[in-house]
Parts: structure tokens; C-alpha cells; sequence
């Protein structure tokens, strides 16, 4: 997807602020953090929500939370614990249309979401 912001990091024509990368996986900093940690992780191919998933991409969403899991560790949350968020669709709140998992921490979160 040549007009995605998040594949234009992948090809590296942006420059996000890298925490940990995988063949399959980038995980960056967000730009308008919601936590003390606020990162990104998202699959190095595109796929623009969770509606596009197929049972093949089963391996693949699993690496997104083992890379939160590896993310958290390397920010000093796997204690303390950390928030992962995938939002779908505008109705629940995404913006970037290139699915990406949420791992915010650092503070008290509370329930339920906004
Ligand atoms: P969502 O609302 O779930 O689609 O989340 C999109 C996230 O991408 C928001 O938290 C934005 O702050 C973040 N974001 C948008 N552009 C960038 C960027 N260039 N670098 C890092 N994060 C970004
Ligand atoms: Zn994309």
C-alpha cells in the first residue's frame, strides 16, 4: 500500500522510533502516546483491519502479542502490567487504517475503555 503510513515505516521511508523488530513484525513508538509507554506493533504486511484476517493469519496475529509480550519486557512492564488494544473500524476509534496492536503501561489503567 503505497499511500499507508504505517508500510511507508516498513520500507523505511519514514523513520519511527523502533523498540523491537521481527521479520514479520515492527514495533515503534506512537507519536501521540496515551501512557509513560505507548508502542505500536504492527504485522510488516499490510492488512487494514481485523476484518481482513483469515485463518491463515492465525500465526501471524499471535506474533503481534508475543512482540507485546517481548515489548513490555524491554519497557520493564511484564510485572507492573500492560494494556494491548486493537481497535477496528472507525466506531472503535482507528485512525490508521493498517492494523496495529496498542501496548500502553506505565500508569494506572482503568475499566472499562472509553
Ligand atoms: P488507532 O486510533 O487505533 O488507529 O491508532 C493509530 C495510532 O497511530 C494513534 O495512536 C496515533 O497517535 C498513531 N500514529 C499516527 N501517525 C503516527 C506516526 N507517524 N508515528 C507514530 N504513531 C503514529
Ligand atoms: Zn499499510
Amino acid at each position: 500500500m503505497t499511500d499507508c503510513i504505517f508500510c511507508k515505516m516498513v520500507s523505511g521511508e519514514i523513520e519511527p522510533d523502533v523498540v523491537y523488530e521481527t521479520d514479520d513484525v515492527l514495533a515503534f513508538r506512537d507519536l501521540n502516546p496515551q501512557a509513560p509507554t505507548h508502542v505500536l506493533i504492527i504485522p510488516k504486511k499490510h492488512y487494514s483491519t481485523t476484518n481482513d484476517l483469515q485463518p491463515e493469519n492465525a500465526e501471524l496475529m499471535g506474533k503481534l502479542v508475543l512482540a507485546a509480550q517481548k515489548v513490555a519486557e524491554i519497557e520493564g512492564l511484564s510485572e507492573q502490567g500492560y494494556r494491548m488494544v486493537l481497535n477496528c473500524n472507525e466506531g472503535a476509534g482507528q485512525t490508521v487504517f493498517h492494523i496495529h496492536l496498542h501496548v500502553l503501561g506505565g500508569r494506572c489503567m482503568q475499566w472499562p475503555p472509553g
